[in-house]
């Protein structure tokens, strides 16, 4: 690791260092800038390094080398049914045209492989234009031993979210199996050995997986590509100069532990902040609930925002929500603080319900996080105007030994923490559960009655739970029952987790065009100011149409704006065999990317 004197001057300046930043700088360095990337905390990676690494790119590589080589206006139909009067045409044909390539790009040219996800369903499966898979791909598991030094410099995974500090990606169900499966039973033991291994050698795990391996594997790319890194270096404001009567953004203003520096980017500067998950003040303003408890990384305190705001840019709040909402429960730890656990993977097993204080079901609890969340928001609104919002996730004990609950973990592990901190509540009866929770103890028990007759022939009528491919994705497949999303909930000990809003990032954004340029209030970009990730208003809209559609939008935009900054034309993205519109998507999208390079600016392919 060579620590590195923040230089006067550089041709890229990145800001921030989760996917959108990593991406614009990989890029940037394989076309040629000289890229510098300031980092606020003393980790690179941002919440990315937290997250599942899955990124939604229809008609990607890996679908097509599988033979999955869907029409693009199927996709379009999907979103334009999914995103309705927020379809932004303009950047979700950049986006289509150019996702697939960056993935391209990234097989050709960097560090970073991906696993498929053909077999992971849309979230919304009966809208027209859905998939069962073949719209994803994710960081495939990454060795970050080769990051040498360079690893304490990498963010470590989500204690929360780890098992013993090991790496969790696509192996998690053998984790969750490994208390009544002989094979996970051994897959565990054997990456347990090897983690420890790792631990004696490097001071930590080197196996990486998911939103880890994707940080890991674009900081590798970076590094070997010539991009400086300094953390613990906040950028603290923008530089501008007027040129013609306009803002241009020359460089940044940032703080150094020797004091504060400035730093001048020939090319631009790059915001990749990562939106706003704990500023407050921005929340109070957009976030209809006032109670709020984000899982992305705390850096990400809306300094982007405020910044490209303080050049001339507006944070568009018109977005259909402004966060990606999860629910989140509460876990006390042993230093006294609280971590914010995402829900993001037992609701969909059979024999868990989801039920408010009046004890009533009020979702298809199997469903993608952000949907259940509103539902949540709706309910809440509804019947219980005034009050705090939040849920309780109710199961019995085969449930909670099987799955898991929250962040209380399947058998063989221990409980009794979880029971005594009160983060696991437990009783005899549904209705003694009730009391403990606070929730209407009779409305429980008639619920729970009422659910169980249907369950037990693998039914939902009230909300058609496992009747969609995403929801039988996060089913137990091994359930031995009709639908592996429902079960009864019938044998006490009973179990619940109370849930709480919670987000995995934000939507609302800085306005920007289709390569990534912020937009001023008159809808002109402003010279020399790019924004990726979160920092940069949702494409989608504020909608949630899949998983992946922040990481996959991130990754490609950052792409996109280097080829910009660079001055450099996109290469033509590639035609599909089965696709009727490729030639109208490919003219846009060429047309597009050839319109607004700088005509300053060598335009050859890259
Ligand atoms: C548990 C979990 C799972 C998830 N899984 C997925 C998934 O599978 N697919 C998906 O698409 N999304 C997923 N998400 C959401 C996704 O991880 C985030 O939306 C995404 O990582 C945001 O990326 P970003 O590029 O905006 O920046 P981030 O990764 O958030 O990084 C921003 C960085 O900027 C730094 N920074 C902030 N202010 C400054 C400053 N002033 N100067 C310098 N640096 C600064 C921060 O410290 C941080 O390191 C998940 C989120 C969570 C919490």
């Amino acid at each position: 690791m060579t620590v590195q004197a923040l230089p006067a001057q550089c041709d890229l300046l990145v800001v921030g260092s989760g996917a959108g930043a990593l991406s614009a700088a990989v890029t940037a360095a394989h076309l040629g800038l000289q890229v510098v990337v300031v980092e606020k905390e003393p980790v690179l990676g941002g919440t990315t390094a937290w997250s599942g690494g899955w990124m939604w790119i229809p008609r990607n590589p890996l679908a097509r080398a599988a033979g999955i080589d869907e029409d693009v206006e199927a996709v379009r139909r999907y979103l334009r049914h999914i995103t309705g009067a927020h379809y932004d045409a303009a950047r979700l044909e950049m986006f289509l045209a150019h996702g697939p390539q960056m993935v391209d790009f990234h097989l050709k040219h960097t560090a970073l492989r991906f696993i498929d996800g053909n077999a992971i369903p849309d979230f919304h499966g009966r809208a027209p234009g859905a998939r069962t898979g073949g719209r994803s791909v994710c960081a495939a598991p990454f060795d970050a031993s080769v990051l040498g030094r360079d690893l304490q410099r990498l963010r470590p995974p989500r204690d929360i979210l780890s098992f013993w500090g090991i790496s969790i990606g696509g192996d998690l169900r053998h984790f969750l199996r490994s208390g009544r499966a002989f094979d996970s039973l051994r897959y565990v033991v054997g990456r347990v050995v090897r983690h420890m291994g790792q631990v004696l050698r490097h001071g930590q795990g080197t196996t990486r997986m998911a939103g880890n391996a994707l940080a890991a594997a674009l900081l590798k790319s970076a590094l070997d590509k010539g991009v400086q890194f300094h953390t613990a270096h906040p950028a603290v404001g923008l530089l501008t100069e007027t040129e013609g009567g306009r803002a241009r953004v020359v460089g940044a203003r940032i703080r150094t532990p020797q004091g504060e520096r400035t730093i001048r980017a020939t090319r631009g500067v790059v915001l990749g902040a990562g939106g706003f998950p704990h500023d407050p003040q921005r929340q109070r303003e957009l976030f209809a609930c006032t109670e709020h408890h984000s899982a992305a990384c705390l850096g990400s305190t809306g300094d982007g925002l405020r910044m490209g705001e303080s050049a001339g840019a507006q944070v568009d709040g018109t977005v259909a929500q402004p966060g990606a909402w999860a629910p989140v429960s509460l876990v006390p730890r042993l230093d006294g603080s609280v971590a914010h656990f995402p829900h993001l993977i037992e609701r969909g097993k059979p024999g868990l319900i989801a039920v408010d204080r009046d004890g009533r079901r009020f979702v298809d609890e199997a469903g993608d996080y952000h949907s259940f969340m509103r539902a949540l928001f709706a309910r809440s609104a509804q019947k219980h105007p005034g009050q705090p919002v939040e849920a309780w996730l109710v199961c019995d004990h085969r449930f909670q030994r099987r799955y898991g609950l929250g962040h209380s973990k399947p058998f063989p592990l221990p409980i009794g923490w979880h029971l005594h901190t009160g983060y696991l509540q437990r009783a005899d009866t549904l209705e003694g559960l009730a009391r403990a929770c606070g929730i209407d103890p009779q409305g429980l028990a008639r619920q729970v009655a009422g659910y169980n007759v249907h369950a037990r022939e693998g039914r939902d009528p009230q909300f058609h739970r496992g009747e969609v491919p995403y929801d039988r994705m996060q089913g137990d497949a091994e359930h031995d029952g009709p639908n592996p999303c429902v079960a009864p909930i019938e044998r006490g000990p009973f179990y619940a987790v109370r849930v709480v809003p919670g987000s995995l990032g934000t939507f609302a954004g800085l306005r920007g065009d289709a390569h990534g340029r912020v937009l001023d209030a008159q809808g002109q970009a402003i010279a020399g100011l790019y924004a990726a990730g979160n920092d940069m208003a949702s494409v989608m809209g504020g909608h949630y149409p899949s998983g992946g559609i922040t990481l996959g939008p991130a990754m490609t935009f950052g792409y996109i704006l280097a080829h910009h900054a660079a001055g450099r034309a996109l290469p033509e993205p590639q035609p599909a065999a089965a696709d009727s519109s490729t030639e109208s998507l490919t003219a846009a999208a060429a047309a597009a990317a050839t319109a607004t390079v700088p005509s300053s600016s060598p335009t050859e392919l890259a």
